[in-house]
């Protein structure tokens, strides 16, 4: 690592207008773009330096470093994409279409988390403001998931030799749902170290795929910020330690923990979410460990803001100097 240098990695392609898709969905389709406008707002033409655009969506090859050709061969049907996503109504509509509209973006975001890992690891911390879709596995979407992105990044990078098959990795997920499609990916990976804490009484309640977490931290509904913060502050650092030094963190820093949020279950303040970040942000760049944060779920008006909160803790504590 050279010195320590956020990027954000943002493409205007990421945001779904389509149809009226937002007023379908809980999802706000628009969350990364109003997080960079907020951030644009507050931090002026200047966070336009800091930028990293993904010019082109993910690759094919790209893909089948983690998904198998015969799911990939799915996804070019409506009513799957239509049944993953959640949103029945797309099922009726051509495949082009939503080709153009959904999946585009998402395979541009899924691109963005690999150049914010290869910004990181280089420079010691990267944001991409989309990502996280951590229901995905190897050969099925759900939960609005498609594309396993931070699968994607690490097996990119270790297909190019940036990164070692036995270079350890962290993945530490604390978007509300249990990130499910993660474990799968990676449950004979013995380099892959994941720390997942998630409410157990919501989706996805997927029972393998927790015998498969290495640190699994689960909660019950409406857990609160003190006894949230106290768990992850007493289990993270003695779990980076257990893992030795890894190469690369993932941290799918998800705001549907929030207490509005109708799909989370969990009531953590605004505050409480910032100091979370905070404090996973600290606990890694003190350890010397480069770090991507990808923004999983987080399903109300207000998440892009919450969002922005954090990065713009990162920007003016490790951007703007
Ligand atoms: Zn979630």
């Amino acid at each position: 690592m050279k010195s320590l240098q956020p990027k954000i990695v943002y493409s205007p392609h990421y945001n779904i207008r389509f149809l009226g898709l937002e007023k379908l969905h809980p999802f706000d389709s628009c969350k990364y773009g109003h997080a960079w406008q907020q951030l644009l707002d507050w931090f002026g033409n200047q966070l336009e330096n800091l930028r990293i655009t993904p010019e082109s969506p993910v690759t094919v090859q790209e893909l089948l470093t983690v998904h198998t050709s015969d799911y990939l061969q799915q996804l070019k049907h409506s009513f799957y994409v239509a049944k993953a996503l959640e949103l029945s109504e797309l099922a009726i509509l051509p495949y082009f279409l939503l080709e153009k509209h959904i999946l585009k973006g998402m395979q541009l975001a899924t691109k963005g988390t690999i150049l914010a890992a290869e910004w990181a690891l280089n420079n010691g911390m990267a944001v991409n403001l989309s990502g996280g879709y951590h229901h995905a596995s190897g050969d099925k979407g759900e939960g609005f998931c498609l594309y396993c992105d931070i699968a994607i990044a690490i097996n990119v990078l270790r297909e190019s030799e940036v990164l070692q098959p036995e270079d350890p990795i962290l993945i530490i997920d604390l978007d509300a749902h249990q990130g499910n499609g993660l474990e799968r990916v990676f449950s004979l990976d013995k380099s892959v170290y994941i720390l997942d804490m998630y409410n157990q009484n919501t989706y996805p309640q997927d029972w393998w795929a927790t015998s498969l977490i290495d640190c699994n931290l689960p909660l019950r509904n409406r857990t609160e910020d003190k006894e949230y913060l106290a768990l992850l502050k007493k289990h993270l650092p003695p779990f980076i330690e257990q893992v030795g030094k890894p190469k690369i963190a993932f941290f799918n820093a998800g705001t549907d923990i929030y207490k509005d949020d109708p799909l989370g279950g969990l009531s953590i303040s605004k505050a409480g979410i910032l100091e979370r970040d905070k404090f996973v942000f600290h606990t890694l760049t003190e350890a010397g460990i480069p770090w991507v944060m990808v923004l999983s779920g987080g399903y109300t008006k207000e998440s892009y803001l919450l969002v922005a909160n954090s990065v713009a803790y990162i920007l003016e504590t490790w951007g703007l100097k």
